[in-house]
């Protein structure tokens, strides 16, 4: 059976096998496939944003379906300061593409930038540590050796010697004051004995 069809694409005429035919060719098949789905896509985002027109997120849901965004929409869509992205892509954190002289960024290197992002668990003995945490627990290490009339490194060996822990804040080390006090004594001990 041969029918003469209108391809729905092209719109060349074809003999077709069958009534059904639409198409004179795959490719005319599959390239209207992608655009009727296209056309659909921004349809529905339309509706969306449409439906949401009198709720402040429409901007968002318009920008979130764009294959190319501006800086301004990136910033509005990741919600974050001009200064900040620009931090981002000048440290190439998010990477960026030039359309003439206007800078763009890709739907897709936005996805890229967001899966960098992982949520890290915090472990209960941070935790507990930072709960408990005092600062005047501890000594600062120059206050260990004024005390105790040392230098770092016999201190440094001592506590290696006894397992004792510095901790680092900043670029200061500290020693929990009981842990140096039962090593060294009670340094007002020291004073009036001395
Ligand atoms: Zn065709």
């Amino acid at each position: 059976m041969k029918i003469l069809k209108k391809c729905e694409y092209c719109e060349n005429e074809f003999t077709a096998q069958r009534v059904s035919t639409r198409y004179c060719s795959p490719d005319c098949n599959k390239t209207h496939y992608k655009l009727l789905s296209r056309i659909r896509v921004i349809k529905n985002t339309k509706k969306r944003a449409e439906k949401s027109k009198n709720n402040s997120n429409s901007y968002t849901i318009g920008i979130s379906n764009k294959e190319f965004l501006s800086i301004n929409e990136a910033c509005e869509l990741l919600g974050i300061s001009r200064s900040t992205i620009n931090r981002y892509i000048k440290t190439k954190k998010i990477e960026i593409n030039k359309l003439n002289k206007k800078v763009i960024i890709k739907r897709k290197h936005i996805d890229i930038f967001l899966e960098q992002f992982q949520i890290v668990s915090i472990p209960d003995e941070v935790i507990n540590f930072k709960n408990s945490f005092n600062i005047n627990d501890y000594y600062f290490i120059g206050e260990v050796l004024n005390m105790y009339n040392t230098t770092g490194h016999s201190l440094n060996t001592i506590l290696k010697k006894n397992n004792i822990s510095k901790i680092k804040l900043g670029s200061h080390s500290y020693i929990l004051k009981k842990d140096i006090i039962k090593i060294f004594g009670n340094p007002k001990n020291l004073q009036n004995n001395g």
